[in-house]
């Protein structure tokens, strides 16, 4: 065992002659003594992985102290050595790093389906420490899959599976193309033994036909090489059996119709030449428009970065297809390597850490991270990892890609944020298309834009790229704010005007706004803002600091400010009850305003309903109390409604515009289809009083298309 550490040794001083050896040799003998007696399930010793993991990390060309973490990765979760030990024995940094390898616990959990995925879910989330854990989950998933053997059918499913569904995507979201294919190459044959066995019989049968006709091809791109003196690397391969599957199975063909079966890779060393081999390939050949992609203009999100095309060539009086990558060395070696094929040892860790790759893959599991549910939580990650990616055109040829299910709407936004935003309509393949159609891999899509449109709430069901939602919010969050802000400025002169006249005070407008700027306000405009949206900004300790020469207590704000909410208890009179609790009666929630009664109760104190509530004839008369609002008194009513509609653009916007205008706040509001030409929004809504409601009511019935609006008992 010890020449294959020397091996290892050998390894890092190859690619890094100051590596702090001593470190390395510590590591792999603490590794030993830990391990000292055990056994893989291959029967082989122990520390055979974590040589082999080592060995990877090093192919990577990483720092010692990912190498060493490497040798240390299963001590703390196999042996008696603990973290504080290694922490201790080799510092903070490695420890860490074996700390956020180690599986955290087995927890006991009688659910075994779940505690695996809580496993999973703690283990995914500490990956987000140090991009070295990443690195070493990887290293140890690839050794780990190529040791499958000696496991039970079910449980080298069950991994391969899951090397299938997380570490391969983790692999390919890092741009680790190498890594990726090497896991799924590992993992198919155990995860689909029998889809396995007949594409690769499949495969067996035309593998002499295949290699003769690409080499065939391989001749004649060398020519074209030649004649411009270009330098390249021209490879060949068949498409792998994982990819075979995926394809076939995602679009039911049989493997004839698998376009990429033959493939050529020319490696060169410009991206001037990428170009030139490109247009004698297309001038030699006919290529398949819709299969042309040039990720070199537009690289993928994982930083791949070439040209692909697929073309028909005549071999032997019979047209066979070709799919034909071209790009640059440096191209070929992020492609492989992605996140590690810049690892440099001067700018170390740090310079990895503002990866794009790295702070994408952080901020997906951060979101999905607060969920409780750890199956859950896998399965949405899952989802997210999956680069279900579809590739369609402008009408210049420009590639766009985007998530599969996009709309004409996403790719509006994909192009420009005010493309998106006035988006009106699309042509897709020169066809008139409605805004929510499925754009396809290929489609040529044009988009009809005009200054009258503008995102509305029903967008947001039709988009599925994360950043035309996060536009059409934007958007629509700052119409709002125009609006709370032009409020804001009315209620301010309203208040302004009335001072003025009661107090005498002559401020010009600069003035004023150097005071409102001594409130903490980032801008006139906030405080506009809040102030339109009925937040309560002017306490006594803002009026104080906005008017200093007015003695608080005089002042009474101006009629339309609102008051401070009141409770309940404030805003019932009872007469010759005292102390005693009061609540609203759910049955029929009355609103400030409405005739009541009171009713006391056993265990609940005074419950107000509706005067006409018919909850309150089956209570007994001599509980029942006379009540009346307290007018003086603020309130604050939470209702919710149900409207049914014709589902048209533009209701969401119309429902809000109305609760806007009568100065109530939105504190929820939710659509659903109910049928394919009806809708249903459910909406919750603050009013102080039964006219405002009853004002609201109306200007929802005034909306056309509404048919129904039902109130909902209230929910607290
Ligand atoms: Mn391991």
């Amino acid at each position: 065992m010890i020449k294959r550490f020397f091996e290892l040794q050998e390894k890092v001083l190859g690619y890094f002659k100051g590596a702090d050896i001593e470190l390395l040799k510590k590591a792999y003998l603490t590794a030993v003594e830990a391990h000292m007696g055990q056994m893989r399930a291959s029967d082989e010793p122990y520390i055979t992985h974590p040589l082999a993991v080592a060995a990877t990390l090093a192919e990577m060309k990483l720092d010692e102290i990912s190498v060493a973490a490497g040798l240390l990765h299963d001590v703390v979760e196999d042996s008696s050595v603990t973290i504080d030990y290694i922490k201790k024995e080799f510092g903070e940094e490695i420890g860490n790093i074996v700390w956020g390898v180690t599986k955290i616990s087995k927890i006991p959990d009688l659910d075994v389906e779940n505690a695996k995925a809580e496993t999973l879910k703690k283990m995914i989330i500490a990956m987000t420490s140090d991009v070295r854990v990443i690195l070493i989950k990887l290293a140890d998933r690839m050794h780990n899959i190529r040791t499958l053997d000696a496991f039970r059918p079910d449980k080298q499913r069950r991994i391969a599976k899951e090397t299938l569904e997380i570490y391969a995507p983790i692999a390919y979201r890092l741009g680790m193309g190498k890594i990726k294919a090497t896991l799924e190459d590992s993992s198919f044959p155990y995860a689909y033994p029998e889809e396995y066995q007949k594409i690769n019989d499949e495969i067996a049968g035309k593998k002499v036909w295949a290699i003769d006709k690409l080499q065939i091809l391989q001749k004649e791109i060398r020519k074209i090489l030649r004649k411009y003196k270009i330098r390249g690397d021209i490879e060949y391969r068949i498409k792998r059996e994982i990819s075979i599957f995926r394809k076939i199975k995602k679009q039911s063909i049989s493997l004839d119709k698998v376009y990429d079966f033959l493939g050529l890779r020319i490696i060169t060393n410009s991206i001037e030449n990428c170009y030139i081999i490109m247009g004698e390939i297309h001038q030699k050949w006919k290529h398949i428009p819709s299969r042309w992609r040039d990720f070199i203009n537009h690289p993928k999100n994982n930083g791949y970065q070439s040209i692909h095309t697929t073309i028909i060539a005549e071999i032997e009086k019979k047209a066979v297809m070709f799919e034909i990558q071209i790009r640059t060395r440096e191209m070929h070696q992020i492609a492989e390597n992605g996140i590690a094929a810049h690892w440099k040892y001067k700018e170390g860790i740090t310079f990895l850490e503002n990866d794009v790759r790295l702070k994408w893959f952080r901020e997906m599991i951060e979101e999905h991270k607060s969920n409780p549910n750890p199956k859950e939580f896998i399965s949405e990650l899952k989802g997210d990892l999956t680069p279900n990616e579809i590739y369609v055109f402008t009408p210049k040829g420009k590639i766009i890609s985007l998530k599969s299910n996009a709309t004409p709407i996403d790719f509006a936004y994909a192009i420009h944020t005010e493309v998106g935003h006035h988006c009106k309509g699309a042509i897709v393949n020169e066809r008139l298309t409605p805004l929510k159609t499925k754009l396809n891999s290929g489609d040529v899509v044009d988009i009809l834009t005009s200054n009258n449109v503008q995102p509305s709430l029903d967008w947001l069901k039709i988009v599925s790229t994360s950043k035309a939602r996060k536009k059409i919010l934007n958007f629509i969050q700052k119409k709002e704010n125009l609006h709370y802000i032009e409020r804001g400025k009315k209620i301010w002169s309203r208040i302004l005007k009335s001072y003025k006249k009661k107090f005498n005070l002559k401020h010009t407008e600069e003035e004023l706004g150097e005071r409102i700027a001594k409130l903490s306000y980032p801008d006139m405009d906030t405080f506009f803002r809040d102030l339109g949206s009925n937040k309560r900004i002017l306490d006594k300790k803002n009026l104080k600091t906005l008017f200093p020469e007015i003695a608080i207590t005089k002042i009474e704000p101006p009629k339309k400010i609102p008051k401070t909410v009141s409770t309940i208890h404030k805003l019932i009179n009872v007469e010759g009850l005292q102390d005693i609790d009061v609540s609203l009666a759910r049955c029929c929630s009355p609103i400030k305003g409405e005739k009541i009664k009171g009713y006391i109760t056993k265990n609940r104190g005074l419950v107000i309903h509706k005067e006409n509530c018919p909850n309150l004839s089956h209570l007994l008369p001599s509980r029942q109390k006379d009540v009346s609002w307290n007018k003086d008194e603020a309130y604050s009513h939470t209702v919710s409604y149900t409207l049914i509609a014709d589902d048209k653009p533009g209701l969401l916007n119309a429902i809000s515009g109305i609760t806007a205008d009568l100065e109530s706040n939105i504190r929820n509001i939710g659509m659903e289809k109910i049928s394919q030409t009806t809708c249903k929004v459910n909406i919750s809504f603050d009013v102080s009083d039964h006219k405002q409601l009853n004002k609201i009511i109306k200007g929802f019935q005034k909306i056309k298309g509404v048919y129904s609006i039902i109130k909902k008992r209230p929910t607290i």
